[in-house]
């Protein structure tokens, strides 16, 4: 799934291309991608588009006018793709946009399972919409993360990729994340030393900022992750080999050496069926 570096790239990628040209025609849209049906997607056409912002990990593109905002989140497999005029896309998209001049921003979704959604509602809905997201990643300070960290006992994994907690890191971002701070995934978020919280909030901050500075260059995922996905490869720092534990949906990834004490953690999938 894009995670916030990924997603801040295409909003500062999109923003202009999106904004040069007035909406000629919105849509189709598939029926389980549109998430809303009144204002109708009709309403868009006509109007121009301010720019492109993120929230969390949803695109948002406001009307110039003010009036409406169009919303997008892609899920896991949703991808959304700028043609210039004349640019061959794909035949059928989950939705389209299509400008005036001849330019189209396509929605594409791999996979059978449509999860991705396009919602076109008012700046006061997608306020409301979205009140549940926690203060974004990016521009959150040490003093903040202690607080969210402090609010009850989860483990940091997990707490670092709930929204609700703070808004914009994933499975792949939390793990790498972990790594640079030296933490256990399963360390109790109120069992944190002051410094460790210090550690926490810079690796967050130099992690993103980093895989930002790569995304914006059009880097993909090999070169942003250093830990997901790379079980068994040497650690960046200390070469022990990346473990990993698998749940029933994702998998954690971790360096033993440097998070753990050099303890392997349990198979959480095994253990459940034991239990
Ligand atoms: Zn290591």
């Amino acid at each position: 799934m894009p995670e916030l570096p990924e997603v801040e790239a295409w909003v500062r990628e999109l923003a202009p291309q999106v904004s040069a040209y007035p909406i000629e025609r919105a849509g189709p849209a598939h029926v389980a991608t549109l998430k809303t049906i009144d204002p109708p997607l009709a309403a868009l056409e006509g109007r121009g588009l301010e720019g492109a912002e993120r929230r969390g990990k949803n695109l948002l593109f406001p009307t110039d006018d003010g009036e409406l905002v169009l919303r997008v989140h892609l899920m896991s497999a949703g991808r959304l793709r700028f043609l210039a005029a004349g640019t061959k896309g794909p035949k059928k998209p989950m939705f389209r946009l299509r400008f005036v001049g001849g330019d189209e921003l396509v929605l594409t979704e791999a996979g059978k399972k449509k999860r991705a959604g396009v919602w076109l509602v008012t700046p006061e809905q997608v306020d409301l919409d979205l009140s549940h997201l926690g203060p974004d990643a990016l521009s959150l300070d040490a003093t903040s993360l202690r607080e969210i960290l402090e609010r009850e006992r989860r483990q940091l994994h997990p707490l670092l990729r709930d929204q609700r907690a703070l808004a914009g890191i994933g499975r792949a971002h939390a793990n790498e994340i972990l790594h640079r701070a030296q933490l256990s995934p399963f360390k109790a978020s109120t069992e944190l030393q002051a410094e460790e919280v210090e550690r926490l909030a810079n690796a967050l901050h130099e992690d993103l900022a980093r895989a930002l500075e790569l995304r914006d260059r059009g880097k993909g995922d090999r070169d942003v992750y250093r830990i997901h996905n790379h079980l068994g490869e040497p650690c960046p720092v200390c070469g022990t080999p990346i473990a990993q534990v698998d749940y029933e949906e994702h998998t954690v990834y971790y360096c033993p050496t440097c998070q753990t004490g050099g303890r392997l953690l349990k198979d959480r999938r095994l253990s459940r069926l034991l239990r």
